[in-house]
């Protein structure tokens, strides 16, 4: 007998700490006959995954080789095929960065359904969490979420015109490419002064953010190891309005109150 078959659901961890997962997200991952995770998801996460489901991590830190990819996606179909409740959690948003969109064309390639579960990306919840309002609008009319690394078959962000655009930028997996996209920015206009904000590990126990400039920033990462990956950098007149302007605000209050 043919079985019936489920959609797989591509669903989207958030950035690290559970109470930030959406309901349906928590309601997939417990009716979930098995889910194939990724490296970056958050343990505090897996944790809620039921003791009957089988666990698969199948992430790939960094280099990303696509034979990996096609194994994860042909894995997902036989899963899927056999009648099993498929759940393909990803950290973050599935569908930003991280392969969501090609993963959901093999599915349905496949012919099955997908299902996506969206979740907080990093680009906007890790800045947050720093009290970094990326798109504010005393400083600035929008925000670009931008990779640093674009990776084989990707292309890569034009960042002259970006750094014209008077846009937040968000830069994913910018940490190990620091030195190249503060040059670009820097030929394409921007100011050495810039505001730039970096935050590590946002919404784990392990979070970390820390202010400098465009100008400054390749020395602070090189100074600072634990504000590497996996971090955002938050390029813009925004980055100053972060919970350190606060800090200051009040430090400020504090002396005049002395
Ligand atoms: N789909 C994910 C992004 C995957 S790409 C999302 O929507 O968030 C991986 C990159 O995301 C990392 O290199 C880093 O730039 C960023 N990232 C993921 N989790 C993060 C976290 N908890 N704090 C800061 N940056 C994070």
């Amino acid at each position: 007998m043919t079985p019936v078959l489920h959609p797989v659901a591509l669903v989207g961890a958030g950035p690290g700490d559970p109470e930030l997962l959406t309901l349906r997200a928590l309601r997939r991952l417990q009716a979930a006959d098995v889910v194939l995770s990724d490296d970056l998801v958050d343990a505090r996460v897996l944790a809620l995954i039921g003791p009957q489901t089988r666990l698969l991590r199948v992430g790939k830190r960094g280099g990303c080789i696509s034979t990996d990819q096609r194994f994860i996606e042909e894995l997902m179909v036989r899963e899927a095929r056999a009648g099993r409740r498929v759940v393909r959690l990803k950290g973050g948003d599935p569908f930003v960065f991280g392969r969501g969109g090609e993963e959901a064309d093999a599915l349905r390639a496949a012919g099955l359904a997908v299902e996506v579960v969206s979740g907080l990306t990093a680009g906007i919840a890790g800045p947050a969490a720093a009290g970094i309002p990326v798109t504010d609008r005393r400083c600035t009319p929008g925000v670009a979420l931008v990779t640093g690394h674009s990776g084989e078959g990707g292309r890569a962000p034009d960042w002259a015109a970006l750094a014209r655009s008077g846009l937040t930028l968000v830069v994913y997996m910018g940490v190990a490419r620091c030195e190249q996209i503060v040059a670009a920015l820097r030929e394409g206009g921007m100011c050495g002064d810039m505001p730039v904000a970096v935050v590590a590990a946002a919404h784990t126990e392990r979070q970390q953010q820390a202010l400098s400039t465009l100008d400054g920033l390749c020395a602070l990462l090189a100074r600072e190891p634990g504000l590497g990956s996996p971090a955002v950098l938050v390029i813009g007149e925004v980055g100053a309005l972060g919970a350190w302007a606060s800090a200051q605000a009040e430090a400020a209050h504090q002396l005049r109150q002395a």
